[in-house]
This record gives C-alpha cells, structure tokens and sequence, in this order.
C-alpha cells in the first residue's frame, strides 16, 4: 500500500510495514543472520546491486528495512537507518562527517555521551569540538570556522530544556556548507520534524519515546537526501552498529501507539507542571508548556506539543532533593525517558554525581535539580505521588 499520502497516525500503523505470503498482520521478525542465493547469478546480481534482495544481516534484512522506511516517512526523508542503539547513531554521524583536522560545533547540553565521545575518543583522531549554547544563534555562528563539518544539534536540551531554533540555525549553518544534524529524541517525529525545518539529518534513541515500552535500547538516523543517506548506512556497514531484527520488531509494535502515549504524557505533564509551578517547596520549573517557559513562543512555531519531560528545582537544594528521591512510590528512580511509566531522577546525587560541584554548576546541574520524565498513569497518581514525597521536605 502506498501510504505517503497518509496522516500520521496511519503511517504509524501501516508505512513500512509488510504481509508475508500467509497474510500476516504484523511484518514478521527475520531471526536470521544470512540470505541464501538462489544460484551463482543472483548472488552475483545481489552484490551488483543490480537486484535488490538481502545479503547478511548487517547490510539489511527485512524486519529491519521495514522499521528504517516507517521511520524514514514519519521523519519526511530519504531513507532511514536503524542502529543498535543512540549512541550507535551518534558515533555513526561523527564517523561518516568528520575526518582528521575537521571540526564540529555542538550544543553544550547536548546527551552527555554525545559529547564524551567527542572530547574522548574523537579527539584522539584530530577532531576538534566546540560546544556553545544553541538557544543562541550568534553563538553558532561565532563557532564557525573554516574546517567546521558538522553542525549538531539537540533541542529540547537536557536537563535546562533550552531550545535551539532548528530552521534558522540550519540556514546559518548551510551558508557555510555545513550538514546540520538533530537530536530528536526528546520529541519523536509527533512532535518535531527536524528535516522538514531544514536539517539534513533526524537522528534518535528509539529506547525512548519511540519505542515508549523501556524494554529494549536502539537508535535511527533519517537523512533528508540521497547522498547524505548512503554515506551514514556506508558508514553502520562498516563500522557494524545495526539493529537486531527482533530489536526492529518491538519498536515497530512499540511505535504504533507513538501518538496516543504522547498525547496522555503531554496531558499529563502540562498538569503536573501547573502543580509543581504552585508547590511552595519548589523554586522553578521549566516545561515549554508553561507560558512562563522563557522559549514558549519557539516551542510553539517549532514544535506540536510540549512533550513530556519536566526539570524542576527544589528549595532545600541537594538534601531535598534525595529526600524527594526517597519517598517517591509510584514514579521509578531511574534515569531514560520516554516510556508508559513515570521516571525520576535527581542528578545531583545520580547521573552527576560523578561530576566535581564546579563543573556540574557550569553545566546548570544545581543542587536541587529534579528530572522527572512524565508517564501515561493517572496523572491523579502521579501529582498525589509527587505530594506525598514534598510534603517529606
Ligand atoms: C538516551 C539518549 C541518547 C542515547 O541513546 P541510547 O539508546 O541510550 O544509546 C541520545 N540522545 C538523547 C537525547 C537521549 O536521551
């Protein structure tokens, strides 16, 4: 069926997918690590390319193909890459765009590993990083320099939700011949699309919410042209970050229901955010549904909906916040995002706890900075939850 005249919500269910000769309902799982060739011809033909077909796994199989089309049409681009995991998708980009001496310019607050790999591991190869605050654009633009490549984007940031304006900052970055890759993970195809606003690569941790079930991890690259396309799958061959065709087989059933989870999760969350905004024991909140959001007129242009993850901060700083932590019941103390099931997280004490107080401060990670990743429960639950754990401040 073609479905790319289809709304959304009908691309959920239908694009990609396929019926094997029994008239399955689902586009069956392909357990299989290799493809047998009917003769010597058309394993010849098959490398060629001169027939399409499958080979071995890495290379492509059809429950994994089947994933890559649905996303690369919800995403309005060219083609779609499935990985084996976010990360697999970020280290694939950086791999495909960057050579020795060149240079990249990211968020700041982008995913902390997005940035690890950079000042690690792509360092040691002559990649330089800058690292600036995208919500600015002159920023970006002072960034720039002869050698820059690539221009990497996360928007909504986390945890300071800052966003970054995708559609002028792909156009200061195309000036200068300069791939603009983003982040989507936070909002998921629903609620932006990063291509449609000028990027030339989506890029996503499926273990989020497009997968929204917190039972597997993997990643996806959706480029907006044919070149850029068949450098980054080039690139996952070799490098060999696919995804399993079990894997692809749960976000495919996970992904129907995108839509529906988002639309309870951003009810949710608008709900328990007016709540927190009123809590005398909270300091402030950020969630770009709030009109005292300091981007809520960008979050409007650029993105449907608000989405569903709240940062707060709480008045008794560090010491509230693990108090907070401790007597939470219903929400999971656990960082992700993006699934049926309210998580929390207070970063000071969890995720940068690692981090010497300077450098987590400079990285706006205060004392009593709380994370909270809104699920699809009864948000009486959730908000009755919340108060009960205050109330213990
Ligand atoms: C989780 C996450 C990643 C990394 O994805 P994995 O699936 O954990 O490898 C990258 N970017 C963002 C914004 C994320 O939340």
């Amino acid at each position: 069926m073609d479905t790319k005249n289809l709304g959304f919500n009908s691309k959920l269910i239908h694009a990609g997918d396929f019926h094997d000769e029994f008239g399955s309902a689902v586009t069956p799982i392909y357990q299989t690590s290799t493809f047998a060739f009917r003769n010597a011809q058309h394993g010849a033909d098959l490398f060629a390319g001169k027939e399409k077909g499958f080979i071995y796994t890495r290379i492509g199989n059809p429950t994994i193909e089947a994933l890559e089309n649905k996303l690369a049409e919800l995403e309005n681009g060219c083609g779609g890459i499935a990985l084996s995991s976010g990360m697999a998708a970020v280290t694939t980009v950086y791999m495909a765009f960057l050579g020795q001496g060149e240079h990249i310019v990211c968020t700041s607050a982008v995913y902390g590993p997005s940035r690890g790999v950079l000042e690690s591991h792509f360092a040691k190869f002559g990649v330089q990083s800058t690292f600036v605050d995208s919500s600015n654009l002159k920023e970006i633009e002072d960034a720039i320099r002869p050698n820059t490549k690539l221009l990497y984007l996360e928007t909504p940031a986390n945890p300071t939700i800052a966003l970054t304006d995708i559609k002028k900052a792909s156009e200061i970055a195309h000036k200068h011949g300069i791939i603009v890759v983003v982040d989507n993970t936070f909002c998921s195809p629903y609620l932006q699309k990063p291509l449609d606003l000028g990027a030339d690569v989506a890029l996503h941790s499926l273990t989020k919410f497009i997968n929204g079930h917190a039972d597997i991890v993997g990643g996806a690259l959706v480029a907006k042209d044919t070149a850029i396309y068949q450098k980054l799958r080039k690139t996952m061959v070799y490098m060999g970050g696919n995804m399993d065709p079990h894997q692809a087989y749960m976000v495919i059933r996970g992904v129907k229901t995108l839509s529906l989870r988002i639309d309870r999760a951003q009810e949710n969350s608008m709900k328990v955010a007016e709540y927190l905004e009123k809590h005398p024991k909270v300091a402030w909140v950020k969630y770009p549904g709030l009109k005292s959001f300091q981007q809520y007129q960008l979050a409007k242009e650029q993105m449907k909906g608000p989405g569903a993850m709240i940062s707060f901060e709480l008045k008794g700083g560090y010491d509230a916040g693990v108090t907070l932590m401790n007597n939470v019941h219903l929400a999971l103390l656990a960082v992700s995002l993006g699934g049926v099931e309210s998580l929390i997280q207070h970063p000071a004490s969890m995720t940068h706890a690692g981090l010497p107080k300077e450098a987590r401060l400079q990285a706006d990670i205060t004392d009593g900075l709380i994370r909270y990743a809104v699920g699809i429960e009864n948000v009486e639950d959730i908000i009755a939850d919340l108060d009960h754990a205050l109330a213990k401040i």
